[in-house]
């Protein structure tokens, strides 16, 4: 692995911790984004990153100075591209942006570039080809708080070349983050895989009235030493977005549709979407699932 210069598209929740961590591993960062209001916005958030990279990476402003001298703002996408090694995106989750900005970036891109989705849900096979370049191109999933969540998934489609794969488990190694390399294509990658069938079957509890969330979660910590249960996940998520998908399935799916039903009267209408707000299916800060007296 030889990059030198990472063009991040999408400054948005994801974009700006991407670019943010890079360029803190000494790597040259440009980060691009529709206009300079937005980027004006990205820019504003490096700042705030500051404070939680000094609180939980113990980083020196020696660090933090060299980060913003890594770093340059452009919304002109050929400007942004024009050195890169890789570009990894990080534009909206939804696929006729994600392939409009292909189409475009496939155009004015250097042939070296390797391009990188981030994408959550969807997966790189489906925008293989309106890359112009497929074998040199795969997804490359990081988490929310990328700074302490320091995981990177790195999954090709069928027509990744290997060797741009394994440049990749290395390019995530020198960013500070834990290669999880996934052999085959797979909807969810490794992490969503499992979470999500995990969490669907808590809530299938609690809607089932088979028991309530302390006791579901109490049974998950208590077993494994767990210090979350699936419904503290929850309000990390955020219940709207919980909510969302149920929505997205109530019509064919029972389940969901009570779900919603009741997340709608019980915590959307009084405004408990979970962490964010302080009131969730716990109250925050200090939930009590965190208290010593929960599991005894
Ligand atoms: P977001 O909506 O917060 O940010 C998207 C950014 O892309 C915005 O700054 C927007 O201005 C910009 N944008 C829109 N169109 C663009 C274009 N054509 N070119 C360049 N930039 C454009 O979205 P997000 O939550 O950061 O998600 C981005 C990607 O990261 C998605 O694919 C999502 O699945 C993935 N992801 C999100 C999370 C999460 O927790 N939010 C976690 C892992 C992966």
């Amino acid at each position: 692995m030889n990059f030198k210069n990472v063009t991040v598209a999408g400054s948005g929740v994801l974009g700006y911790q991407i670019a943010f961590q890079t360029a803190f591993h000494g790597f040259k960062v440009s980060v691009y984004d529709i206009n300079d209001e937005v980027l004006g916005k990205a820019k504003a958030k490096f700042f705030e990153l500051c404070e939680c990279y000094k609180r939980d990476l113990n980083a020196t402003q020696d660090q933090l100075d060299n980060t913003f001298n890594n770093l340059s703002y452009h919304s002109n996408l050929a400007e942004a591209v024009k050195d890169a090694d890789l570009v990894i995106e990080a534009v909206p989750e939804d696929p006729a942006i994600k392939r409009d900005f292909y189409e475009k970036l496939s155009q004015v891109a250097p042939e070296k570039t390797i391009f990188a989705t981030n994408t959550s849900t969807l997966l790189p096979s489906e925008f293989a080809e309106v890359t112009g370049r497929p074998a040199k191109f795969l997804a490359l999933h990081f988490a929310n708080m990328i700074w302490v969540n320091n995981m990177a998934e790195i999954m090709g489609h069928a027509s990744t070349d290997l060797s741009v794969f394994n440049q990749l488990v290395e390019f995530s190694k020198a960013i500070g983050m834990l290669p999880l390399p996934i052999y085959k294509e797979q909807s969810g990658h490794l992490l969503n895989s499992m979470l999500v069938p995990f969490l669907i079957s808590a809530l299938d509890l609690w809607i089932n009235e088979v028991s309530d969330p302390q006791t579901v979660d109490k049974a998950w910590m208590k077993s494994f030493g767990s210090p979350k249960g699936p419904f503290a996940i929850l309000d990390i998520i955020g219940i709207n977005t919980v909510y969302n998908v149920a929505k997205l399935h109530a019509d064919t799916n029972p389940l969901m549709a009570r779900l919603m039903n009741r997340l709608q009267t019980e915590f959307i209408e009084p405004g408990h979407l979970g962490m964010p707000t302080g009131q969730g299916f716990y109250s925050y800060p200090n939930p009590n699932y965190e208290s010593k007296t929960f599991l005894q």
